[in-house]
């Protein structure tokens, strides 16, 4: 009974000790396409400032493939693409005969796709107020799986007005103000995927998104949260130079198969860095063995022995067989070819996230990370966990992501 009484005592000191914290504040950035040598181009000074002050990784890899959807909606679960339900920006539900396209706004607005728990769900659940100045998922059905403050996405909105969106919320009395905040830039996938990864419009929009940070912490600071904001910032993959003088065209490899008469019509879904083909059920095998004895620039696997590493596979939308392109090259089907043969130059992403181009950045900077520390390269899937960590919540048992993997960058350990 004693011993009871005791136990009963240490949860009761446990429990008040956590509340007695007070909850800390956290902004996670992302800025869409920033490859991670970007911010060793000397013309970021707000990230060199996080990089001095807080933590610094040498890249942040994203999972397969390396898009933004199924990244940014990784990084906010902590699992893979496979697991969390977006395989692509475009994919097909063969049995209901949908599309998940992302400027689709109904679906994007359609929790059906979204298969993950993202952080603002499991910190609502647990009584934290969540807002979200854009990102991925952000703004699903039904209502309590979005953040309790969010904003329709829109291209054209100018960055000053998110950095003030985010600041408005945190001005916002005691009670009603969130904690966990996201904030979205596109400029460098943007001027990436038009200009290349090696251009001078891709060095003009680092400096614009590096601006953006040094806002946002300024107006921080006139607001007295500097000392109190975690700052995660983070980009969903990185870019590489593609020419129309690099394109295999998978069609072509396949024309016999292509034949309108023929039995074993394909479909060909997502095209550039890789492609997933469908064929009839019965001509798989036949269809993966002539991509394989024709390998030109590409890697080319079934759903059952793509090497797990991508963890690319367990998902019933992932058609039986998935091309990757060799980096810098693009596949294409007669159809998206039209469209390929005017990029002369340019950049693209969604290749092998193993590969160094396809990486992103993280640096985060605040009360509850070390200074001036630097570490390798994070896995994105570790961030959910390490968010959890931050409000002492407890994540969602079936994710991918390892909190052991990633907390030794938080003070204390
Ligand atoms: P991609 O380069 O094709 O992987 O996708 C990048 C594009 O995704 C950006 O240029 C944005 O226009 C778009 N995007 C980013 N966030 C959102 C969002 N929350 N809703 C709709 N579209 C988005
Ligand atoms: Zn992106
Ligand atoms: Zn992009």
């Amino acid at each position: 009974m004693k011993k009871l009484f005791l136990i009963f005592l240490i949860t009761v000191f446990i429990g008040s000790s956590s509340h007695a914290q007070p909850k800390p504040y956290l902004i996670l950035i992302s800025v869409d396409g920033f490859r991670w040598d970007y911010a060793n181009r000397g013309i970021t000074p707000n990230i060199d400032y996080m990089k001095i002050n807080g933590v610094s990784a040498l890249s942040l890899r994203p999972d397969f493939p390396s898009k933004t959807f199924p990244n940014h909606y990784a990084i906010v679960t902590g699992m893979y693409p496979e697991n969390n339900g977006l395989i692509e920006n475009t994919f097909y539900d063969p049995y209901t005969k949908e599309t998940y396209k992302i400027s689709d706004s109904l679906q994007v607005k359609n929790g059906k796709w979204y298969l993950g728990e993202a952080f603002w769900e499991t910190a609502r659940r647990n009584g934290i107020k969540t807002a979200s100045y854009f990102w991925p998922g952000s703004e699903m059905n039904p209502e309590y799986r979005r953040p309790d403050y969010f904003e329709h996405y829109q291209h054209s909105r100018p960055f000053e007005e998110r950095v003030n969106g985010v600041i408005n919320w945190l001005k916002l009395p005691y009670t009603e103000r969130p904690h966990f905040i996201t904030l979205y830039f596109e400029a460098t996938d943007d001027a990436g995927h038009k200009y290349g990864p090696d251009s001078k419009e891709v060095n003009e929009a680092i400096k614009k998104e590096d601006a953006m940070i040094g806002l946002l912490l300024k107006k921080l600071s006139d607001i007295n949260l500097s000392d109190s904001t975690d700052i995660i910032l983070v980009s969903d993959h990185g870019m590489t130079s593609i020419s129309n003088k690099r394109m295999v065209n998978v069609e072509n490899i396949l024309k016999h198969y292509s034949q309108p008469d023929d039995a074993a019509k394909i479909f060909y879904q997502s095209s550039g860095p890789l492609m997933m083909i469908q064929p009839e059920k019965t001509k798989v095998n036949e269809v993966y063995q002539i991509l394989k004895n024709n390998k030109d620039h590409f890697e080319v696997f079934t759903k059952d022995n793509i090497p797990a590493c991508y963890h690319f596979s367990n998902n019933a939308f992932i058609p039986d067989i998935i091309l990757i392109a060799d980096m810098g090259w693009s596949l294409v089907d007669n159809n998206s070819i039209k469209w390929m043969k005017n990029t002369e130059e340019g950049g693209n992403h969604g290749y092998d996230n193993f590969a160094l181009d396809m990486n992103g950045i993280f640096f985060a900077i605040g009360p509850d990370f070390k200074k001036g520390y630097k570490t390798g390269t994070i896995n994105n899937i570790d961030i959910y966990p390490l968010m959890c960590r931050i409000f002492n919540i407890t994540p969602r048992s079936n994710i991918d992501g390892k909190l052991e993997n990633i907390e030794y960058i938080l003070k204390g350990y």
